[in-house]
């Protein structure tokens, strides 16, 4: 048994050398990278531009990562030696120093190394997250105004990204000052394990996801209704053939997630395409009264503004009738149309004729004579 012990601490002992070794030799890279840069810059004809590319072209990587590893060494050897010769002394790792540089940039070189001074005696027994919170803690500290600074600009920069991912997922990332992003997480986290502690059996990380969703959207009848539009090849629908939807504004989805969208939720319009050309014929009428549906058909199928080469989302367009109400003409399928702002004074006040062949289908002849056609699109690639 004491044999296995000792095998077993002689592994870790052996880890602990290969990791000084590794920060040793990251060190001396980064030191020839800035002696690179430095012997480079004594030439008369020196274009500071092309070294991270003399570098990439060197190592075989990109442009941009020679370019951060150039900028790090830089800040190491002029800002933060004494992290850089912990490295050398294997006490610091790569990632170490990157952090204390990183968030130690904001600061001047004094009082970046004062933040430094501070941090470094304890680097070693630290792990990076240790080290980070006390790194950014000295910083607040040396310069308490300019951290209220950036929490004023992470006020001012508040927002919500929503990102669709490749593999039928999505994020949605709240950003904005710290102490109120936190409480907003400390309320899912309680909640989520009030949920748990009750006999909930969903992961607390799903339970998470699930109240915020709650929250966001309401359950039952608090539900906030919100249109999304869904368009639907009409066979997937049927229930035979396995083509993707696509959700306006996201991307493909699959059959089955059509499925569950179409099952009753009122807050989806599915929007209903020929399953041979993929143009929009019709959509799910049964939440809006006929004149809102109609001028929402209409956006849903032009897509965008229905003039030449405009991209404006038709949603953010007006329904324009295509023949004047004053000429006679009517507000039905056939004779609306989706137009910007712009280009709908192109229509009214400089000479172009629009018009409407068949529904989704137009002519528009400038006042030249020329003559464009826009046909109804499709969505999918078929
Ligand atoms: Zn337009």
């Amino acid at each position: 048994v004491i044999e296995k012990l000792s095998a077993a601490v002689a592994l870790l002992d052996r880890l602990q050398v290969l990791d000084q070794q590794r920060a040793r030799i990251e060190a001396e890279r980064l030191q020839v990278l800035h002696r690179y840069r430095e012997l480079r810059a004594r030439d008369s004809d020196f274009d500071s531009r092309s070294v991270p590319a003399e570098v990439a072209l060197a190592l075989r990587v990109s442009n941009s990562h020679a370019e951060s590893q150039l900028a790090l060494a830089h800040s190491l050897a002029e800002r933060l030696p004494d992290t850089l010769q912990a490295m050398h002394e294997g006490t610091v790792d790569l990632a170490k120093a990157r952090a204390l540089v990183d968030i130690t940039q904001c600061l001047s070189v004094e009082d970046a190394r004062g933040v430094e001074a501070r941090v470094l005696p304890k680097a070693a027994d630290r792990t990076l997250t240790q080290l980070r919170s006390a790194a950014r803690y000295q910083r607040d500290r040396v310069d308490p105004t300019a951290a209220e600074r950036r929490r004023q600009q992470a006020k001012a920069d508040r927002a919500v990204y929503f990102e669709p991912m490749e593999d039928g997922a999505a994020q949605l990332a709240v950003y904005g000052p710290g102490e109120r992003v936190f409480q907003a997480w400390l309320l899912l986290d309680d909640t989520a394990r009030r949920l748990r502690a009750a006999g909930d059996e969903r992961s607390l990380s799903a339970l998470r996801h699930d109240v915020l969703l709650d929250l966001i959207l309401g359950k039952g009848d608090a539900r906030v209704s919100v249109t999304a539009y869904l368009h639907v090849p009409a066979i997937s629908l049927a229930g035979v053939g396995d083509d993707p939807g696509i959700l306006s504004g996201y991307g493909p989805v699959t059959r089955q997630a059509c499925q569950e969208l179409a099952a009753g939720d009122a807050t989806w319009r599915r929007v209903f395409t020929d399953p041979i050309s993929g143009v929009v014929k019709d959509m799910d009428r049964r939440t809006y009264r006929p004149s809102a549906t109609l001028a929402e058909f209409v956006a849903v199928r032009d897509g965008t503004c229905v003039a030449p080469g405009c991209t404006r989302s038709a949603h953010a367009c007006q329904v324009d009738h295509t023949v004047r109400w004053a000429d006679g003409g009517c507000t039905v399928e056939g004779n609306l149309d989706a137009l910007c702002w712009p280009d709908h004074r192109l229509k009214e006040a400089c000479g172009w004729v629009l018009t409407q062949p068949q529904p989704g289908r137009y002519l528009w002849t400038s006042p030249v004579g020329q003559v464009h056609e826009r046909a109804p699109e499709s969505m999918f690639e078929l």
